[in-house]
């Protein structure tokens, strides 16, 4: 990272500083400013109690809601609804189709065949729902642009290409040569990649309050402020949530906490808790149109392992985001996820890189929060308590739309449906563990720094050394689905 390129205006941007993220902040300001919901008190009982209140845990009320309205479900939020990288993510809500090979080489055709639908189904089918339940989102469905922006790039993309083609849907993820990306976008640095047709964007934090709004009115019980420390028996084979002043007896529990899985018994080996930042550029409507060209509505990222992801705004502003922040130790989402000024400026750094020809315009805001990264960049639901709690996590930093399925899926899983959906093959243990602490954060560390520095290395033209090319394909070698894989 040249730090050369930041203005003296994005150097001072600051990250976290105990601010919520700006998306959140206008969802907010909208609904004018609500108190959050009661607190949980005294002893309850419920059929299903969901343990965070972001997409996932939203999601899966929603469907169970859907599948039978009889059934009395609280939700238990530490912070407010959104508080989390629901209110605070990219808004890229995106289907599988660009890890393609991948699910191909861990699944087979037929089940990754299958993820993949599912995954487009959950694109559509939340631009539907905001519809139906006249939430506005922002929703906009017109794919995602995958761009390589250095030499070693170019070929990344050809085997998710190649699998597209091989599972019979060739325009679900299709090669653009350079100037098909120029025509959509124009960067100096893009030299070519290829459009997913199944994603679209949305304004994150606008999404999981509407959710919350219509959860409430359709009876879900939410209480905010709320935050579980343990869950352990309860009579009659059910699970007592605990929080520090209550509890709730349930039939089953659904463990919905994204990154904080990472702290939590059943959970902790099977998520590393990554810090992931974005800055947004003031309103430029008239610059992105005349110097990018860019007015197709598309979300894009680079082909790099610490990805670089953007997308324009309903009101003309690029929110841009950089993957390179830092993982945690030992399940603590502490401030390296929210006040991490170097990887906050990793992402405004992206942006004078990636557009030159926007050298003067401001960016406004910096703000970051942690993903779940799983052993195989997948999301997987599995069970614990013998069966009846069930735990979502694993995104990867792509949750906005998985959530949506993981959401279905979940709710089929406690009522015991028998839904094709609860036969895809993210059902069950992910891929082999993350190692115990302090191994996992040391070599976390190490990988992190031999990623970023071999990925920006290749952006500034440099060829890795054996050493560091070795170094950052180790995750690969221990059978991780994480990093480079060449
Ligand atoms: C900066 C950033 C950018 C991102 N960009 C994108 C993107 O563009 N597209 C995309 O698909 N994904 C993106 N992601 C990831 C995406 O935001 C997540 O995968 C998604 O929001 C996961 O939803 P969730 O409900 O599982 O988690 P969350 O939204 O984190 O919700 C979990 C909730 O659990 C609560 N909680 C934690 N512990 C407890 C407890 N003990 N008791 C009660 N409540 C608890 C938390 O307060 C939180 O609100 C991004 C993430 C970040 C940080």
């Amino acid at each position: 990272m040249d730090e050369r390129l930041l203005t003296d205006a994005d150097r001072q941007l600051r990250p976290g500083q105990g601010q919520r993220s700006p998306w959140l902040r206008e969802a907010l300001a909208d609904e004018g400013d609500p108190a959050p919901t009661a607190a949980l008190s005294g002893e309850t009982d419920a059929d299903v109690a969901i343990i965070g209140g972001g997409y996932t845990g939203l999601w899966t009320a929603h469907h169970l809601i859907e599948r039978d309205p009889t059934l009395r479900i609280v939700v238990l939020e530490a912070d407010i609804c959104g508080g989390g990288p629901s209110g605070r993510n990219g808004g890229f809500v995106n289907s599988w189709w660009d890890e393609a090979s991948g699910l191909v080489s861990m699944f087979g055709p037929d089940g990754a065949r299958a993820c993949l639908d599912e995954s487009a189904r959950s694109v559509r089918e939340i631009g539907e729902w905001c519809e139906v339940h006249g939430i506005d989102a922002h929703y906009r469905r017109s794919g995602m642009l995958v761009v390589s922006t250095t030499a070693p790039h170019d070929d990344r993309l050809d085997d998710d290409v190649a699998a597209a083609a091989e599972l019979g849907d060739p325009d679900a993820f299709r090669a653009l040569t350079a100037d098909e990306i120029a025509k959509r976008c124009r960067s100096p640095h893009f030299r070519g990649g290829a459009l997913m047709r199944d994603g679209a964007t949305v304004h994150p934090a606008r999404l999981v309050r509407g959710m919350r709004r219509v959860a409430i009115e359709r009876g879900v019980i939410v209480h905010e402020g709320s935050r579980v420390t343990k869950v352990g028996d309860g009579p009659r084979d059910s699970l007592r949530v605990v929080t520090a002043a209550a509890a709730v007896r349930a039939r089953r529990v659904v463990l919905a906490v994204n990154a904080w899985a990472a702290g939590w018994p059943g959970a902790r080996s099977r998520v590393l808790a990554w810090g992931s930042y974005m800055v947004r550029s003031e309103p430029i409507p008239e610059l992105v149109a005349s110097e990018l060209g860019w007015t197709g509505g598309e979300s894009i990222i680079d082909a790099r392992f610490s990805v670089h992801y953007l997308h324009v705004t309903r009101d003309g502003r690029i929110a841009i985001g950089a993957g390179g922040g830092r993982p945690g130790f030992g399940g603590r989402i502490g401030s390296s996820f929210t006040d991490d000024i170097g990887a906050a400026r990793r992402a405004a750094f992206a942006f004078r890189w990636l557009f030159p020809q926007l050298r003067d315009v401001r960016l406004t805001d910096a703000w970051g929060g942690p993903i779940d990264v799983s052993p195989d960049h997948l999301p997987h639901v599995w069970t614990t308590h013998g069966g009846r709690m069930l735990i979502a996590a694993g995104y990867s930093g792509n949750g906005v739309a998985p959530s949506h399925l993981l959401g279905r899926m979940l709710s089929a899983l406690v009522l015991d449906a028998d839904d094709p959906i609860t036969r895809l093959p993210i059902v069950g243990r992910p891929g082999p563990p993350f190692p115990p602490e302090p191994f996992r954060y040391v070599g976390a560390r190490v990988m992190r720094e031999a990623m970023i520095r071999r990925e920006d290395g290749e952006e500034a033209g440099r060829r890795p050394n054996g050493f560091l090319r070795e170094l950052s394909r180790i995750p690969r070698r221990l059978g991780y689905h994480l990093g480079p894989g060449e």
